[in-house]
């Protein structure tokens, strides 16, 4: 029974309590126990106890979510991947995760991610690395790395992650699962513990097309608590669309050579899937983004500042850690900061400093945004010409455990393709499009902002007829209940 449990995806589950043949606190149980027995160091908090149970009635039917460490959970620990927050339990619950609640979705578990989502490949966590259910010398990719570990190895239904520059995208790649980057302004931030506000977003992290669509259905919407959050002009609907006729994509040149660093064996899957999508119906062109070389450039500057005025609030004094500082306040401030940031979380905030300096805040903060200026102008010139942009997810699948780790740049690079969407504020999802060397190949599919219904439908459509076999997976991550 319990792999038949296994088998059935998030929305099935939902089906399946609502019709009656299914018990929401059996599911509840067999997830929170694989969780429990996690071989992947994906959670950094499970469960204890059985859910309460959902609201009569309630659309996610009690199906329960496993959601990254920076969405604040009432009373349970909200760490963001830090030592500084070590422990630190949040007297509030993030509006996303409090919405799924009221859906029906409970509470699982919380994941490991990079230290406050920055990176790609989850080894900037202070409590360790997360290891791909694929091959677990491998990364999961980051900064979303557990939720996307965790829904591969069938250790939850779904998940939440964010995105700031790929951190959903990218490891749901690595991990073969999908993962939705929605418009900027769709989900609230209200709780989630900030890197860079005006890029940062929540999204699922899912097995399928329509887990991801039925989860984003109850997470977007206009929150009093963000004035950045709006209502989407449709309701988010699960998609059904059977074939891609009409569908104009376009795949720009600049994001998709081998002279951009994409993997060969990533552009021989990526090719083959736009093949399908032709077999659907959907014609694929050429199509330009000349400023996306730009992106990565523009993006490493714009988030570091964000995050470096962001993270100036952990200062030991208001939350979580604190060294004392021989009785000594800036002292205190100081071996606080020194010895609760990691590394990588230094860098950003010293280059993020730096980049806003008076006499230099022109030249560098000034500059990335009028890049992203361009960057959003090149999206519009290309969405009059076609409906979607498609690109892989990631230049390579997901790579050996320390590879890059010494190379903030080779790391960097990896956000090629996801950054300029993440700039230009429209959605944009990673689904598996097939193996290369035996690891999963993501593609990106991309819209004009608010596009999410039309882009769930293509990748929807794309995914029925690429046919992507995840299971493999769940060996990695411990012997099937
Ligand atoms: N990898 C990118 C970074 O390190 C994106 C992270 C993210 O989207 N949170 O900044």
């Amino acid at each position: 029974m319990s792999q038949h449990l296994l088998e059935l995806s998030a929305a099935q589950a939902v089906a399946a309590i609502r019709a009656g043949e299914l018990d929401a606190a059996e599911l509840f149980e067999l997830y929170r126990s694989r969780a429990a027995a996690d071989p992947l160091n994906a959670f950094t908090w499970v469960a204890e106890d059985a859910a309460v149970a959902a609201p009569a009635g309630a659309p996610l039917a009690g199906v329960p979510a496993a959601v990254k460490d920076l969405f604040c959970t009432e009373g349970v620990p909200s760490q963001s991947g830090s030592r500084i927050l070590e422990g630190y339990r949040p007297p509030y619950t993030a509006t996303v995760v409090a919405k799924l609640a009221k859906a029906g979705a409970p509470l699982l578990a919380k994941t490991n991610q990079d230290e406050f989502a920055m990176g790609s490949s989850n080894e900037n966590s202070a409590y360790g690395p997360v290891l791909n259910p694929w091959d677990r010398a491998r990364v999961p990719g980051g900064s979303s790395g557990g939720s996307a570990a965790a829904v591969a190895a069938g250790l939850a239904p779904w998940a939440l992650g964010t995105d700031t520059g790929g951190s959903i995208r990218q490891p749901a790649a690595f991990c073969g699962i999908v993962g939705l980057k929605p418009t900027y302004g769709a989900c609230s931030r209200y709780g989630m513990i900030a890197f860079a506000s005006s890029l940062d977003q929540a999204g699922p992290l899912t097995r399928d097309v329509t887990d991801a669509a039925l989860l984003l259905r109850h997470m977007v919407g206009r929150d009093q608590n963000d004035s950045t959050s709006l209502e989407l002009p449709e309701e988010i609907r699960l998609p059904s669309r059977g074939d891609l006729k009409g569908v104009r994509l376009g795949v720009p040149q600049e994001l998709t050579g081998t002279a951009g660093g994409i993997d060969p064996g990533v552009l021989a899957s990526f090719e083959a899937a736009l093949a399908q999508a032709q077999a659907l119906g959907a014609s694929v062109e050429p199509c330009t983004l000349p400023h996306a070389p730009h992106a990565l450039s523009a993006y490493y500057i714009i988030a570091p500042a964000e995050a470096s005025a962001n993270l100036a609030r952990f200062d030991g004094v208001r939350y979580g850690l604190r060294v004392a500082g021989d009785s000594d306040l800036d002292t205190m401030y100081s071996r606080t900061r020194a010895q609760g940031f990691g590394a990588e979380v230094k860098r950003r905030i010293m280059l993020g400093t730096y980049a806003l300096s008076s006499g230099y805040y022109d030249a560098y903060y000034g500059t990335a945004q009028r890049v992203r200026t361009r960057i959003s102008q090149d999206f519009q010139s290309a969405f009059a010409e076609v409906d979607f942009i498609v690109t892989p997810t990631a230049p390579t699948t997901a790579f050996e455990l320390g590879a890059k780790s010494h190379d903030p740049l080779a790391m960097y690079l990896n956000d090629v393709c996801t950054v300029p969407m993440s700039l230009a504020g429209i959605p944009a999802i990673s689904i598996p499009c097939g193996l290369s060397d035996g690891l999963p190949v993501g593609l990106q599919l991309a819209g004009p902002a608010f596009s999410e219904n039309a882009l769930l439908d293509a990748a929807y459509a794309l995914e029925q007829a690429l046919a992507f076999d995840g299971r493999s997976a769940w060996a990695g991550g411990g012997a099937p209940a």
